[in-house]
């Protein structure tokens, strides 16, 4: 065998180990960070919803909470730098969908990106009116089928000082939709026949309703936009809710395992008037 061919050879054998190290890498690497010191405490004066989570539930509220900020890895998009804080927000605002009885912590999201403001996305397929958008949307949030949440911070910032809107539970929300793909707005459940009659009344009624008081118009874009956008409603606006919907916030409060409106967090001119 020639210098060359020996040289020849070795290029081979670096080339294929190369390719063959790539095709058995994980695509994924699961990424495990340390939950920051003294998070617990963080999350108590970070997250004011957590108060909506009783004593009894407190243990696996934080179990659900440690597991989303040792997994899911944080990325900061636009220069954003994601701070502890951050990431415990974040975490205590999603994993307050998780209590109920044999939750699994998003097992489809793998990221969470953050953006520190609204951002801009480009729409190449028409909207429900049939139309294409030239112009690129501006977006709170996005929940992509597995994978990632995207979140614009200064919305997360104003969920946690009472604003009417939840980007992170809102596409939360969407998860534990897609965690059963074939029914849209409908979460693993027990028993879908009741939630199936009160979400479609609700539904239809939202679609009726020209300007509705609690509940977001954009509900009325689909049952899993409705979903979403009522859970926004439940945790941001609950004795509101419980006053206009109270067949559906009682829903809620089961499927949840909270109930916020018996906890006065903000004085909402709506829920003030019945808190
Ligand atoms: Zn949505």
């Amino acid at each position: 065998m020639g210098g060359g061919s020996v040289e020849a050879f070795v290029a081979l054998a670096i080339a294929l180990s190369v390719v063959l190290g790539w095709m058995f890498q994980p695509r994924r690497p699961r990424v495990v960070a340390e939950p920051p010191s003294r998070w617990r405490e963080r999350l108590t004066l970070l997250v004011p919803q957590s108060a909506f989570v009783a004593p009894a539930q407190r243990g696996s509220y934080e179990q659900h909470c440690e597991a989303f900020l040792r997994e899911k890895q944080f990325v900061g998009c636009n220069g954003l730098e994601v701070t502890d804080d951050m990431r415990i927000a974040v975490a205590g605002l999603a994993c307050l969908l998780l209590l109920r009885p044999y939750n699994r912590v998003f097992p489809a999201v793998h990221h969470v990106l953050l953006y520190p403001d609204r951002f801009f996305v480009h729409h190449e397929l028409p909207d429900h009116d049939g139309l294409v958008h030239d112009e690129p949307l501006e977006h709170l949030g996005e929940s992509w089928h597995g994978d990632r949440v995207i979140l614009s911070w200064r919305d997360v910032e104003a969920a946690l000082h009472g604003d009417e809107t939840n980007v992170v539970v809102h596409e939360f929300a969407h998860q534990l939709d897609d965690e059963t793909p074939e029914m849209e707005g409908v979460p693993a459940l027990q028993d879908y026949a009741h939630w199936a009659e009160i979400m479609e009344r609700e539904f239809k009624r939202l679609r009726r309703h020209r300007r509705p008081p609690v509940i977001d118009a954009y509900g009325a874009e689909s049952p899993g936009e409705f979903f979403a956008v009522v859970t926004e409603a439940f945790f941001q606006r609950g004795a509101a809710l419980r006053h206009h919907h109270v067949e559906l916030y009682r829903l809620l409060r089961d499927y949840y395992g909270l109930d916020p409106a018996a906890v006065e967090l903000w004085r909402h001119p709506l829920n003030g008037a019945h808190a």
